[in-house]
Protein backbone atom coordinates (compact mmCIF):
# COMPACT_ATOMS: atom_id res chain seq x y z
CA UNK A 1 0.00 0.00 0.00
CA UNK A 2 1.22 3.17 -0.87
CA UNK A 3 1.54 6.12 2.50
CA UNK A 4 -0.73 8.85 2.41
CA UNK A 5 0.90 11.59 3.55
CA UNK A 6 -0.51 13.59 6.30
CA UNK A 7 -0.32 16.52 4.15
CA UNK A 8 0.98 17.78 0.60
CA UNK A 9 -0.38 20.87 -0.97
CA UNK A 10 -1.32 21.62 -4.53
CA UNK A 11 1.21 23.48 -6.71
CA UNK A 12 -0.06 23.18 -10.02
CA UNK A 13 -1.46 26.99 -11.19
CA UNK A 14 0.37 30.45 -12.15
CA UNK A 15 3.18 28.78 -9.60
CA UNK A 16 5.78 27.88 -11.84
CA UNK A 17 4.81 31.25 -14.07
CA UNK A 18 4.92 33.60 -11.12
CA UNK A 19 8.29 31.90 -9.80
CA UNK A 20 9.68 32.21 -13.36
CA UNK A 21 9.65 35.66 -13.50
CA UNK A 22 10.62 36.34 -10.55
CA UNK A 23 14.23 34.64 -11.71
CA UNK A 24 14.00 36.15 -15.14
CA UNK A 25 13.25 39.71 -14.00
CA UNK A 26 15.52 38.96 -10.92
CA UNK A 27 13.39 40.12 -8.06
CA UNK A 28 13.80 37.76 -5.24
CA UNK A 29 14.45 39.74 -2.20
CA UNK A 30 11.48 41.32 -0.14
CA UNK A 31 11.86 44.33 -2.63
CA UNK A 32 9.83 42.71 -5.25
CA UNK A 33 6.45 43.22 -7.05
CA UNK A 34 4.74 40.26 -5.95
CA UNK A 35 5.04 40.97 -2.12
CA UNK A 36 2.79 44.09 -2.72
CA UNK A 37 0.70 42.46 -5.20
CA UNK A 38 0.51 39.85 -2.27
CA UNK A 39 -0.24 42.21 0.16
CA UNK A 40 -2.75 44.13 -1.72
CA UNK A 41 -5.04 41.08 -3.04
CA UNK A 42 -5.14 39.26 -0.11
CA UNK A 43 -6.25 42.32 2.59
CA UNK A 44 -8.56 42.51 0.14
CA UNK A 45 -10.13 39.15 0.04
CA UNK A 46 -10.44 39.27 3.79
CA UNK A 47 -11.98 42.90 3.55
CA UNK A 48 -9.01 44.72 5.22
CA UNK A 49 -6.91 47.78 4.27
CA UNK A 50 -3.77 47.01 4.47
CA UNK A 51 -1.93 43.59 4.51
CA UNK A 52 1.94 42.91 5.86
CA UNK A 53 3.22 39.81 4.65
CA UNK A 54 6.23 38.29 6.77
CA UNK A 55 8.20 35.35 7.09
CA UNK A 56 5.91 32.86 8.81
CA UNK A 57 2.77 32.83 11.18
CA UNK A 58 4.45 32.79 14.24
CA UNK A 59 6.42 36.20 13.63
CA UNK A 60 3.07 37.30 12.34
CA UNK A 61 2.18 37.12 16.26
CA UNK A 62 4.99 38.57 17.65
CA UNK A 63 4.71 41.39 15.70
CA UNK A 64 1.07 41.90 16.49
CA UNK A 65 1.57 41.90 20.01
CA UNK A 66 4.99 44.60 19.64
CA UNK A 67 2.78 46.67 17.42
CA UNK A 68 -0.08 46.42 20.05
CA UNK A 69 2.65 47.86 22.92
CA UNK A 70 1.49 44.83 25.28
CA UNK A 71 4.72 44.45 27.30
CA UNK A 72 5.93 43.20 30.90
CA UNK A 73 3.09 43.01 33.21
CA UNK A 74 0.12 43.13 30.69
CA UNK A 75 -2.59 39.68 30.49
CA UNK A 76 -3.22 38.74 27.45
CA UNK A 77 -6.43 35.94 27.17
CA UNK A 78 -5.82 33.15 25.01
CA UNK A 79 -6.66 29.43 24.56
CA UNK A 80 -4.95 26.87 25.81
CA UNK A 81 -5.35 24.82 23.00
CA UNK A 82 -3.58 26.21 20.35
CA UNK A 83 -0.09 26.22 18.84
CA UNK A 84 2.89 27.16 20.94
CA UNK A 85 3.65 30.50 18.76
CA UNK A 86 0.48 32.12 20.21
CA UNK A 87 1.85 31.93 24.04
CA UNK A 88 5.61 32.04 23.37
CA UNK A 89 4.97 35.71 21.54
CA UNK A 90 3.25 36.90 24.73
CA UNK A 91 5.73 35.58 26.93
CA UNK A 92 8.73 36.74 24.57
CA UNK A 93 7.19 40.18 25.20
CA UNK A 94 7.89 39.67 29.00
CA UNK A 95 3.64 39.56 29.23
CA UNK A 96 1.23 36.78 31.07
CA UNK A 97 -0.12 34.57 28.60
CA UNK A 98 -3.95 33.31 30.84
CA UNK A 99 -5.76 30.55 29.74
CA UNK A 100 -8.96 29.35 29.12
CA UNK A 101 -10.54 25.64 27.93
CA UNK A 102 -11.97 25.22 24.81
CA UNK A 103 -15.60 23.98 24.29
CA UNK A 104 -15.70 20.18 24.07
CA UNK A 105 -17.26 19.89 20.42
CA UNK A 106 -16.21 22.95 18.83
CA UNK A 107 -12.45 22.42 20.28
CA UNK A 108 -12.28 26.52 20.37
CA UNK A 109 -11.60 28.38 23.24
CA UNK A 110 -14.99 28.25 25.56
CA UNK A 111 -15.56 32.25 25.21
CA UNK A 112 -18.32 32.07 28.69
CA UNK A 113 -14.72 31.33 30.64
CA UNK A 114 -13.24 34.93 29.31
CA UNK A 115 -14.97 37.36 31.87
CA UNK A 116 -13.52 36.06 34.53
CA UNK A 117 -10.09 36.16 33.88
CA UNK A 118 -9.93 39.65 32.91
CA UNK A 119 -8.08 41.87 35.17
CA UNK A 120 -7.70 45.35 35.52
CA UNK A 121 -3.63 44.46 33.81
CA UNK A 122 -5.43 42.60 30.82
CA UNK A 123 -4.39 44.14 27.82
CA UNK A 124 -5.54 41.72 24.73
CA UNK A 125 -7.72 39.08 24.19
CA UNK A 126 -5.97 36.53 21.48
CA UNK A 127 -8.94 34.69 19.91
CA UNK A 128 -7.39 31.50 17.60
CA UNK A 129 -9.85 29.91 15.21
CA UNK A 130 -9.17 26.17 15.57
CA UNK A 131 -9.29 23.46 13.30
CA UNK A 132 -11.83 24.88 10.83
CA UNK A 133 -14.43 26.49 12.35
CA UNK A 134 -14.10 29.99 14.09
CA UNK A 135 -14.13 31.13 17.71
CA UNK A 136 -17.74 32.21 18.76
CA UNK A 137 -16.32 36.07 18.44
CA UNK A 138 -19.72 37.94 19.06
CA UNK A 139 -18.68 37.66 22.41
CA UNK A 140 -15.42 38.41 22.57
CA UNK A 141 -16.00 41.55 21.02
CA UNK A 142 -18.41 42.35 23.42
CA UNK A 143 -15.98 41.84 25.99
CA UNK A 144 -12.97 43.89 24.49
CA UNK A 145 -15.42 46.90 24.11
CA UNK A 146 -16.89 46.72 27.59
CA UNK A 147 -13.81 46.16 29.15
CA UNK A 148 -11.21 48.23 26.87
CA UNK A 149 -9.78 45.30 25.11
CA UNK A 150 -7.40 44.69 22.03
CA UNK A 151 -8.40 41.77 19.75
CA UNK A 152 -5.82 39.66 18.29
CA UNK A 153 -6.82 37.35 15.91
CA UNK A 154 -5.26 34.09 15.07
CA UNK A 155 -6.75 33.40 11.72
CA UNK A 156 -3.96 30.97 10.48
CA UNK A 157 -6.28 27.93 9.83
CA UNK A 158 -9.44 30.37 8.54
CA UNK A 159 -8.39 31.21 5.04
CA UNK A 160 -11.54 31.62 3.12
CA UNK A 161 -13.76 31.10 6.04
CA UNK A 162 -16.45 33.11 7.54
CA UNK A 163 -17.97 34.15 10.88
CA UNK A 164 -21.56 35.00 10.67
CA UNK A 165 -21.12 35.58 7.10
CA UNK A 166 -17.95 38.50 7.58
CA UNK A 167 -14.56 37.32 6.75
CA UNK A 168 -12.29 35.52 9.46
CA UNK A 169 -9.54 38.05 9.52
CA UNK A 170 -11.70 41.12 10.21
CA UNK A 171 -12.02 40.62 13.16
CA UNK A 172 -8.73 41.68 15.19
CA UNK A 173 -7.28 44.66 15.54
CA UNK A 174 -4.52 43.04 14.04
CA UNK A 175 -5.43 39.59 12.91
CA UNK A 176 -2.81 36.93 11.18
CA UNK A 177 -2.21 33.81 8.69
CA UNK A 178 0.14 31.92 8.13
CA UNK A 179 1.12 30.04 4.76
CA UNK A 180 2.50 27.04 5.79
CA UNK A 181 1.99 24.66 3.54
CA UNK A 182 -0.63 22.94 5.72
CA UNK A 183 -2.88 25.60 5.07
CA UNK A 184 -5.34 26.21 2.78
CA UNK A 185 -3.09 28.23 0.61
CA UNK A 186 0.80 28.13 1.06
CA UNK A 187 4.10 29.89 0.28
CA UNK A 188 6.24 27.13 1.60
CA UNK A 189 6.82 29.37 4.83
CA UNK A 190 4.73 33.09 5.25
CA UNK A 191 2.75 35.22 6.88
CA UNK A 192 0.58 38.03 6.83
CA UNK A 193 -0.99 40.78 9.34
CA UNK A 194 -3.94 42.18 8.15
CA UNK A 195 -5.44 45.90 9.99
CA UNK A 196 -7.41 48.71 8.87
CA UNK A 197 -5.41 51.00 11.23
CA UNK A 198 -3.05 53.08 9.19
CA UNK A 199 -0.90 53.55 12.34
CA UNK A 200 -0.68 49.81 13.14
CA UNK A 201 0.12 48.82 10.07
CA UNK A 202 3.08 51.05 9.92
CA UNK A 203 4.30 49.69 12.85
CA UNK A 204 4.00 46.50 11.82
CA UNK A 205 5.98 47.34 8.27
CA UNK A 206 8.73 49.02 10.89
CA UNK A 207 8.75 45.90 12.71
CA UNK A 208 9.16 43.74 10.18
CA UNK A 209 12.15 45.78 8.32
CA UNK A 210 14.62 45.86 11.91
CA UNK A 211 12.85 49.49 12.34
CA UNK A 212 15.00 51.59 9.84
CA UNK A 213 13.81 55.24 9.55
CA UNK A 214 13.01 56.39 6.24
CA UNK A 215 15.57 59.60 6.76
CA UNK A 216 18.54 57.97 8.75
CA UNK A 217 18.38 54.78 7.82
CA UNK A 218 20.70 53.44 10.16
CA UNK A 219 19.62 55.14 13.05
CA UNK A 220 17.53 52.88 15.23
CA UNK A 221 14.75 54.67 17.77
CA UNK A 222 13.44 50.71 18.33
CA UNK A 223 14.15 47.32 17.72
CA UNK A 224 12.50 45.71 15.16
CA UNK A 225 13.33 41.92 13.45
CA UNK A 226 13.80 40.94 9.63
CA UNK A 227 10.88 39.12 9.35
CA UNK A 228 10.54 40.06 5.66
CA UNK A 229 8.94 37.87 3.15
CA UNK A 230 10.64 37.14 -0.48
CA UNK A 231 9.35 37.95 -3.85
CA UNK A 232 9.89 34.24 -4.39
CA UNK A 233 7.06 33.36 -1.54
CA UNK A 234 5.06 36.09 -2.62
CA UNK A 235 4.54 34.71 -6.33
CA UNK A 236 3.75 31.28 -4.48
CA UNK A 237 1.32 33.28 -2.70
CA UNK A 238 -0.21 35.62 -5.62
CA UNK A 239 -0.66 31.83 -7.27
CA UNK A 240 -2.57 30.23 -4.28
CA UNK A 241 -4.81 33.23 -3.82
CA UNK A 242 -6.34 32.85 -7.02
CA UNK A 243 -7.46 29.33 -6.30
CA UNK A 244 -8.63 30.14 -2.58
CA UNK A 245 -12.14 29.50 -3.29
CA UNK A 246 -11.30 26.30 -5.12
CA UNK A 247 -9.48 25.08 -2.67
CA UNK A 248 -11.94 26.21 0.30
CA UNK A 249 -15.13 24.12 -1.50
CA UNK A 250 -12.81 21.12 -2.09
CA UNK A 251 -11.86 21.23 1.56
CA UNK A 252 -15.49 21.41 2.69
CA UNK A 253 -16.46 18.33 0.09
CA UNK A 254 -13.30 16.22 2.08
CA UNK A 255 -14.85 16.96 5.13
CA UNK A 256 -17.97 16.17 4.28
CA UNK A 257 -17.03 12.96 2.98
CA UNK A 258 -14.83 11.95 5.53
CA UNK A 259 -18.07 12.68 7.95
CA UNK A 260 -19.70 10.34 5.55
CA UNK A 261 -17.74 7.29 5.53
CA UNK A 262 -16.38 7.29 9.31
CA UNK A 263 -19.96 8.14 11.10
CA UNK A 264 -20.74 4.84 12.11
CA UNK A 265 -17.23 4.24 13.85
CA UNK A 266 -18.84 4.10 17.20
CA UNK A 267 -15.92 5.12 19.49
CA UNK A 268 -15.23 8.54 17.18
CA UNK A 269 -16.09 11.76 17.82
CA UNK A 270 -15.47 13.41 14.24
CA UNK A 271 -15.77 17.24 13.57
CA UNK A 272 -18.77 19.63 14.14
CA UNK A 273 -20.03 19.75 10.61
CA UNK A 274 -21.43 23.70 11.35
CA UNK A 275 -22.54 26.00 13.72
CA UNK A 276 -25.30 29.01 13.74
CA UNK A 277 -21.93 31.39 12.27
CA UNK A 278 -20.10 29.07 10.53
CA UNK A 279 -19.99 25.99 8.09
CA UNK A 280 -16.55 23.83 8.92
CA UNK A 281 -13.97 24.63 6.34
CA UNK A 282 -11.61 21.69 7.70
CA UNK A 283 -7.94 22.90 7.88
CA UNK A 284 -7.61 19.47 9.31
CA UNK A 285 -10.07 16.53 10.16
CA UNK A 286 -9.40 16.03 13.49
CA UNK A 287 -11.07 12.74 15.59
CA UNK A 288 -11.46 12.69 19.27
CA UNK A 289 -11.34 8.74 20.76
CA UNK A 290 -14.50 8.67 22.64
CA UNK A 291 -13.87 7.21 26.33
CA UNK A 292 -15.26 3.45 25.62
CA UNK A 293 -12.08 3.09 23.91
CA UNK A 294 -9.33 1.63 25.86
CA UNK A 295 -6.83 3.32 24.13
CA UNK A 296 -5.49 6.87 23.37
CA UNK A 297 -4.62 9.51 20.33
CA UNK A 298 -1.00 8.04 20.54
CA UNK A 299 -1.67 4.39 20.02
CA UNK A 300 -4.16 5.53 16.84
CA UNK A 301 -1.87 7.09 15.53
CA UNK A 302 0.77 4.31 15.68
CA UNK A 303 -1.51 1.71 14.46
CA UNK A 304 -2.54 4.01 11.57
CA UNK A 305 1.19 4.16 11.22
CA UNK A 306 1.30 0.96 10.46
CA UNK A 307 -0.45 0.94 6.98
CA UNK A 308 1.39 4.11 6.42
CA UNK A 309 -1.13 6.65 6.76
CA UNK A 310 -0.02 10.06 8.50
CA UNK A 311 -1.13 11.55 11.51
CA UNK A 312 -0.77 14.36 13.50
CA UNK A 313 -1.42 14.64 17.49
CA UNK A 314 -3.45 17.76 18.78
CA UNK A 315 -2.27 20.78 19.95
CA UNK A 316 -0.61 19.76 23.74
CA UNK A 317 -1.66 22.53 26.14
CA UNK A 318 -0.28 25.86 26.62
CA UNK A 319 -0.54 25.16 30.67
CA UNK A 320 0.88 21.71 30.35
CA UNK A 321 4.08 22.78 28.35
CA UNK A 322 7.30 22.17 29.74
CA UNK A 323 8.98 25.34 28.91
CA UNK A 324 6.16 27.57 30.17
CA UNK A 325 5.88 25.21 33.39
CA UNK A 326 9.83 25.59 34.18
CA UNK A 327 9.24 29.32 33.89
CA UNK A 328 6.75 29.35 36.98
CA UNK A 329 3.93 30.10 34.79
CA UNK A 330 0.57 28.44 34.91
CA UNK A 331 0.68 27.05 38.45
CA UNK A 332 -2.37 25.39 39.55
CA UNK A 333 -4.28 25.79 36.14
CA UNK A 334 -6.44 23.03 34.85
CA UNK A 335 -8.47 23.05 31.55
CA UNK A 336 -10.15 19.38 31.77
CA UNK A 337 -11.70 19.48 28.16
CA UNK A 338 -8.54 20.47 26.38
CA UNK A 339 -6.71 18.17 28.82
CA UNK A 340 -8.63 15.48 27.36
CA UNK A 341 -8.67 16.24 23.32
CA UNK A 342 -4.95 16.94 23.46
CA UNK A 343 -4.51 13.21 24.79
CA UNK A 344 -7.52 11.30 22.78
CA UNK A 345 -7.42 13.98 19.97
CA UNK A 346 -5.55 13.78 16.32
CA UNK A 347 -6.03 14.32 12.75
CA UNK A 348 -5.87 12.72 9.53
CA UNK A 349 -4.72 13.02 5.90
CA UNK A 350 -6.41 15.85 4.94
CA UNK A 351 -4.27 18.24 2.53
CA UNK A 352 -5.15 19.98 -0.59
CA UNK A 353 -3.75 17.06 -2.69
CA UNK A 354 -5.62 14.23 -1.35
CA UNK A 355 -8.15 12.15 -3.17
CA UNK A 356 -11.37 10.47 -2.79
CA UNK A 357 -9.55 6.96 -3.30
CA UNK A 358 -6.86 7.89 -0.42
CA UNK A 359 -9.87 9.28 2.00
CA UNK A 360 -12.00 5.78 1.28
CA UNK A 361 -8.49 3.99 2.09
CA UNK A 362 -8.18 5.96 5.04
CA UNK A 363 -11.47 5.74 6.52
CA UNK A 364 -11.46 1.49 5.64
CA UNK A 365 -8.44 1.67 7.96
CA UNK A 366 -10.11 3.39 10.38
CA UNK A 367 -12.50 0.89 10.42
CA UNK A 368 -10.53 -1.76 10.60
CA UNK A 369 -8.71 -0.73 13.72
CA UNK A 370 -11.80 -0.02 15.58
CA UNK A 371 -13.79 -3.12 14.70
C1 LIG B 1 0.19 27.34 11.64
C2 LIG B 1 -0.25 28.22 12.75
C3 LIG B 1 0.57 29.24 13.25
C4 LIG B 1 2.03 29.38 12.91
O1 LIG B 1 2.29 29.62 11.61
P1 LIG B 1 3.76 29.29 11.02
O2 LIG B 1 3.68 29.91 9.67
O3 LIG B 1 3.89 27.82 10.97
O4 LIG B 1 4.75 29.94 11.90
C5 LIG B 1 0.05 30.10 14.20
N1 LIG B 1 -1.19 29.94 14.67
C6 LIG B 1 -1.99 28.95 14.24
C7 LIG B 1 -3.36 28.85 14.80
C8 LIG B 1 -1.53 28.05 13.28
O5 LIG B 1 -2.33 27.04 12.89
Amino acid sequence: MNPIPVNEPILDGNEKKYLFECIETGWISSEGPFVKQFEEQFAARVGRKYGIAVSNGSVALDATVAALEIAQGDEVILPTFTIISCAAAIVRAGAVPVVVDCDRHTWNMDVSQIEAKITTRTKAIMAVHIYGLPVNMEPVLALADKYGLKIIEDAAEMHGQTYKGLPCGSFGDISTFSFYPNKHITTGEGGMLVTDDEKLAERCRSLRNLCFQPQKRFVHEELGWNFRMTNLQAALGVAQLERLDEFVTRKRYMGQRYTELLSNIPGLQLPVTKTDYAENIYWVYGLVLKDEVPFDGEEAMRRLGKYKIGTRPFFWCMHEQPVFQKMGLFNGVSCPIAERIARRGFYIPSGMALSNEQMEQVSKTLYEIFA
